[in-house]
């Protein structure tokens, strides 16, 4: 007799079970196209030039050492992080209505901005587009919301974004709900409302008092441009909402395992901003005490030198020109080899991954026959495609589309 009889075996995380089965996987030809993380043109990691030249001054800075970051983080870090998302110009920075907060990467600034607004807002209801990043529903009930809910998204037969489904599942949602938005390169579909659609969807969570929790994992790595990326969430910020926004370094640092991420808070009211600091301070007290710094301490290294800014933005640069390249090549070859069906989104979605159109038996079968893993909802990432495989990948989408 165990205490753990009772413990039912959960179900596996798609992703990672994929990457294993990909490891031990003997096939020559085969091809990750699952997991999300950036690979050169040789298939391989890349860790950031930059991000070595950073590690290398703060390993000869004898005045570092190891004890505890606060609480909330290191705030050299947390600082530059909010004014990249919301710009050096932002009004709400300039009136100190916005601070940031040092989080376990992307993942935990939403667990930590989730937890606060279940617990000090009794927010219980929480909306995520369909479909979406699949960790935002178990983050979100885990840190206390009730309810998840679902707004539709993604429109498959025209592949494209389904803005009038989008508004009108938002105008049928409680006052006062949380919506999670995606700020830029929607994960899996890579598809973005234009800038009239994010003013439509503006106007409807301001009628319906919703609460924007913007989720920005891309910044600068989906269109090579950290202004353009973070449009939508100065547009919100500039029309007077309040929002989190939850920032992940893993992708446009490479920081992936360090768990380095930001949660932006904007406050309309600066009287507002002590009470809601203390109350992240014990929400994160009573989670994990208190950060890493390793990682912070790199992105602060390198946000707040001019000239290493600059050569992390040649770097983004260089992961965002390979993706678009390979976004180019996929398609081209598709349409050398005569694939059915139109393949325009592939160039048109931006960022780390597409949404292939594939069905979930076409994209089982691309796993099974051609060893390309892909997701069942034949979402791909854009960095497993090198100039090497790109061919062997469209001939076997081709093959599954055509027998
Ligand atoms: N949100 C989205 C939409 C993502 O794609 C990711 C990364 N896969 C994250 C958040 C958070 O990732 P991390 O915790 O590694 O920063």
């Amino acid at each position: 007799m165990s205490w753990f009889d009772c413990v039912e075996l959960g179900p596996p995380i798609e992703v990672f079970q994929l990457t294993r089965q990909f490891t031990e996987d003997d096939f020559p030809q085969k091809v990750n196209l699952g997991v999300g993380a950036y690979r050169t043109d040789e298939g391989k990691p890349w860790v950031l030039p930059v991000v070595r030249t950073a590690e290398k001054a703060l390993a000869n800075d004898e005045t570092l050492n190891k004890e505890y970051l606060p609480v909330l983080g290191l705030e050299t870090f947390s600082a530059a992080s909010s004014r990249m998302l919301l710009g050096a110009d932002s009004a709400a920075i300039a009136e100190n209505r916005a601070f940031g907060v040092q989080t376990l990467s992307g993942t935990g600034a939403l667990r930590v901005g989730a937890e606060f607004l279940a617990r000090h807002l009794d927010k219980t209801v929480f909306y995520f587009s369909k479909p979406t990043w699949e960790n935002h529903r178990l983050v979100f009930l885990n840190a206390g919301f009730k309810e998840a809910r679902e707004y539709r998204y993604w429109h498959p037969e025209s592949r494209a974004l389904d803005i009038e489904g989008l508004l009108e599942d938002l105008r049928n949602a409680p006052e006062g709900a949380v919506v999670i938005l995606h700020a830029c390169a929607h994960n899996p579909t890579g598809c973005d409302p234009s800038h009239e659609q994010w003013a439509q969807i503006a106007d409807v969570v301001k009628q319906k008092r919703l609460f924007p929790f913007f989720d920005s994992a891309y910044q600068g790595f989906a269109s090579g441009d950290l202004d353009k990326d973070a449009w939508a969430v100065r547009f919100f910020v500039e029309r007077g909402f309040e929002i989190f926004c939850a920032q992940s370094y893993a992708k446009n640092f490479g920081l992936y395992n360090e768990r380095t991420g930001n949660l932006t808070v904007v406050s309309s009211n600066l009287a507002n901003v002590a009470a809601a600091k203390s109350q992240l301070t014990l929400t994160i007290r009573g989670m994990y005490s208190n950060p890493p710094s390793h990682g912070a301490r790199i992105v602060a290294h390198v946000l707040n030198n001019k000239e290493l800014f600059e050569q992390w933005r040649g770097n983004i640069k260089t992961m965002s020109s390979r993706i678009i390249e390979m976004r180019k090549r996929l398609r081209e070859a598709l349409e050398a080899l005569g694939t059915p069906g139109s393949w325009n989104h592939i160039t048109d979605q931006i960022g780390m991954f597409s949404y292939t159109g594939l069905n979930e038996a076409q994209s089982l079968h691309m796993v099974q026959k051609h060893h390309v893993y892909m997701l069942k909802s034949g979402r791909i990432s854009m960095c497993g495609l090198t100039p090497t495989n790109v061919g062997y990948v469209a001939q076997s989408i081709h093959e599954t589309l055509t027998t």
